[in-house]
């Protein structure tokens, strides 16, 4: 590729922290009111105008994880906090006591105002260009603005970008994953009851008209509970593209095999064209849908994620990565952080270590929601939102001890990260689950 030579210039400093944490999603507003509530003087870097990340401007509205399949609540701290509020301002909606879905609006504003209230410096419309780096550890990040570029000093840093792209930038070792990119819509005007009546009466008609839309490379449409279902407004979660001209097709039961892709999160090529295939392929199944499907007939495209829907792309090495055969076995370690009740090991929860937090080898920097230490495998459990709240929780009460106490995330003694944890109600063994 032709390169050309940037000169070296003076960067002004917008911001001196004990925390900075870049990246507003759900692990990231998470590790910014947890490090703030802690006393650090935080600030969160985010590249678009909003909180919530994926689960606001992706429009991934399903709260996956929180309960254990035997109904106990497994989740608590800022995650069940966030659910509270929600529930509110009648930005929660549920399907059954266990099955929650967010409003995308609210969760915004209920983010905001957590991290407002508990004193968190909002940068928005800022993307983390760059690690800053001293004495060769992380000690901040260089921002691109409308102000220009700028940069955040910081004590600790903890990356949520979701992609690892602050730990890359300081040369953390990682792995790459590969999962779907799709991208979520907002519909009204539909009739679930009636598409679900066409589905149970007429099977056969209903894979026929299916396999038709397929063959277009049409997106499969299942309309899923909002708070506003009763005015017909449903978000459908679209599984999405494999490759470049593929499939949008559901093609296996095996959960992990139905969301394997080729197509990369890191790279500008594939993401300019999954933005534009996907919006492409959504507006001719909406078209297919209205025309053919029972209960589309008067459906009203409201609003397509402005977010593109990456599931997987760099999993940062930590001092433990977190691996299948943990899962399977329900592993607890000496560090757990949290729990997740998404198992596929059967019934049971999934324990997150805090060292698949802690980078490999570079100091001053955790890692927090989609980008910690995990293999391919296990990230597709650890990927969703609730735990990428509980890892951001535990990143967060971290770094704040870590910035007060002068140590670095690797040497920070366990005792006083799970007093702090505990002290924010999180639950970090299966015995504090609520039923
Ligand atoms: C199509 C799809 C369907 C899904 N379905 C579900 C589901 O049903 N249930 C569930 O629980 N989970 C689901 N997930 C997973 C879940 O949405 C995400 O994995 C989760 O949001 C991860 O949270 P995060 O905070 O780690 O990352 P993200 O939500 O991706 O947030 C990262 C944030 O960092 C910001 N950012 C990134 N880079 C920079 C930068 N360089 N500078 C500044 N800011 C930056 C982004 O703008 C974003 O706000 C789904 C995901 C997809 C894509």
């Amino acid at each position: 590729m032709k390169t050309i030579q940037e000169p070296a210039r003076e960067i002004p400093v917008l911001d001196e922290v004990d925390v900075l944490v870049v990246g507003g999603g759900p692990a990231g507003y998470c590790a910014a009111v947890a490090a703030a509530r802690q006393g650090s003087r935080t600030a969160l870097v985010e590249r678009y105008g909003c909180l919530g990340g994926l689960a606001t401007g992706g429009l991934v509205l399903y709260m996956d994880g929180i309960f254990d399949r035997t109904g106990r609540r497994v989740m608590g701290g800022l995650c069940w906090e966030s659910m509270e509020r929600l529930q509110d301002v009648g930005g929660l909606a549920q399907d059954s006591p266990t099955r929650l879905h967010v409003d995308s609006e609210w969760l915004q504003v209920v983010a905001d105002s957590m991290c407002h209230d508990a004193g968190v410096h909002l940068w928005f419309h800022a993307w983390a260009a760059a690690a800053y780096m001293d004495e060769g550890r992380v000690a901040g990040a260089i921002v691109e603005t409308k102000s220009g570029r700028q940069a955040i000093l910081a004590d600790i840093c903890i990356d949520a970008t979701g992609d690892g792209d602050l730990a890359a930038n300081a040369d953390a070792a990682f792995d790459m994953g590969y999962q779907r990119i799709g991208l979520n819509l907002k519909v009204g005007g539909v009739s679930r009851d009636a598409w679900r009546a066409f589905n149970d009466e007429e099977p056969e008609r209903a894979r026929e008209l299916m396999r038709a839309l397929l063959d277009q490379g049409g997106v499969p449409m299942r309309p899923a509970t909002t708070p506003h279902s009763d005015m017909g407004v449903y978000w459908i979660n679209i599984l999405g593209l494999d490759e470049r001209d593929g499939t949008t097709d559901h093609p296996a039961d095996d959960l992990h095999a139905m969301f394997e892709g080729k197509l990369s999160a890191i790279d500008v090529h594939d993401l300019s064209y999954a933005q534009y295939e996907l919006r492409q392929r959504i507006a001719r199944s909406l078209a297919f849908y209205k025309e053919n499907i029972p209960g589309f007939e008067d459906v009203r495209l409201l609003a397509i994620a402005p977010q593109l829907g990456v599931r997987e792309s760099r999993r940062i090495r930590g001092i433990v990565e977190l691996t299948s055969s943990d899962v399977r076995a329900e592993r607890a370690f000496a560090d757990t952080i949290g729990l997740h009740g998404l198992s596929f090991a059967g019934g049971g929860v999934i324990n997150v270590p805090y060292r698949c937090l802690v980078p490999e080898a570079v100091d001053g920097l955790l890692t927090a929601g989609r980008c910690v230490s995990t293999d391919h495998w296990t990230m597709q459990a650890l990927r969703l939102i609730p735990p990428a709240m509980v890892t951001g929780e535990a990143a967060g009460v971290a770094a704040a001890l870590c910035a007060s106490e002068g140590c670095q995330p690797r040497d920070l003694p366990y005792e006083a990260l799970a007093a702090g944890l505990a002290e924010a109600d999180v639950i970090v063994t299966p015995a504090e689950a609520v039923s």
